[in-house]
């Protein structure tokens, strides 16, 4: 069943308005009729809807039922990403998306090769917006994650307090006896409800000053597994791994 994000302004008592793309794709994509259904989800609640109206510039769905689905983690991940080269950022928004991620941040570091003008900014802002709110439809999460503007190193780690500041170090790849640094021992200490941020270098991977800079932030180093991993699959090896822990080798079977 389709299901589409709505904001909360075009939710009212027991309607919801649809307008813009969505519109465009209930009427002339999946040219929808009164009286099917849809999903319509906001600020984490999804309802089983049921289309009332189709005007010429709106739906209007009336609510039905209210989904009980936990689609979410149980806790909340940033994925930090320094900026890569091309369209990388595209994969690794719509994956991270399915893999359930909440908050992305893209980095400027000192190895970043691209750099964002404002208007180019907002462009790729507004692309990776969409590519989210579409990945969260497509895999039924009941939140589109929040993709926030550039950051450098320095405001992210200032910008909001984790309970987990993880480094994704290729450093800690070929060093297999450092047991802190292991993905298993940085998961065990996470708890149900606890923020995870994790940092994952471009191409080029950290600086020395950037590395010794968030040691002193109390950053912990993580191991993504043994091999050196393209800056595009190492988050989606972390939010695999998050996933697979917390929702299905923990989960009661
Ligand atoms: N220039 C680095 C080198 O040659 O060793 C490789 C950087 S890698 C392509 C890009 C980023 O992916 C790294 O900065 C790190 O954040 C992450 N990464 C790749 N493999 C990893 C691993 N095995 N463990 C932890 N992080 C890894």
């Amino acid at each position: 069943m389709q299901r589409y994000f709505i904001p909360s302004d075009q939710w009212k008592d027991d309607t919801v308005t649809i307008i813009d793309d969505d519109y465009h794709h209930i009427v002339n994509v999946m040219r929808m009729k009164e009286g099917q259904s849809v999903i319509c989800s906001s600020n984490g609640l999804s309802y089983l809807c049921e289309i009332k109206q189709i005007d010429d510039r709106s739906v209007i769905c009336e609510l039905i039922e209210k989904l009980t689905e936990q689609q979410e983690l149980p806790i909340s991940v940033t994925l930090a990403q320094g900026l890569p080269k091309g369209d990388k950022l595209d994969l690794i928004v719509q994956k991270s998306t399915e893999l359930g991620m909440e908050h992305f941040v893209p980095l400027q570091m000192d190895r970043t090769i691209v750099k964002w003008d404002h208007k180019k900014e907002q462009k790729k802002l507004d692309r990776l917006r969409k590519i989210a709110k579409e990945a969260s439809e497509q895999s039924h999460r009941s939140i589109v994650p929040v993709i926030h503007a550039k950051q450098s190193l320095k405001e992210l780690i200032q910008s909001k307090t984790y309970n987990h500041l993880w480094v994704a170090s290729e450093l800690e790849a070929k060093d297999d006896t450092n047991h802190s640094s292991s993905f298993k021992a940085a998961i065990q200490q996470v708890n149900e409800g606890d923020h995870i941020l994790i940092i994952v270098g471009p191409e080029g991977g950290f600086s020395e000053k950037e590395i010794s800079y968030l040691k002193r932030q109390g950053c912990q180093s993580i191991r993504l597994g043994p091999r050196i991993l393209r800056t595009e699959t190492a988050p989606l090896y972390a939010l695999s791994a998050i996933s697979f822990y917390f929702e299905e080798w923990r989960c009661e079977v």
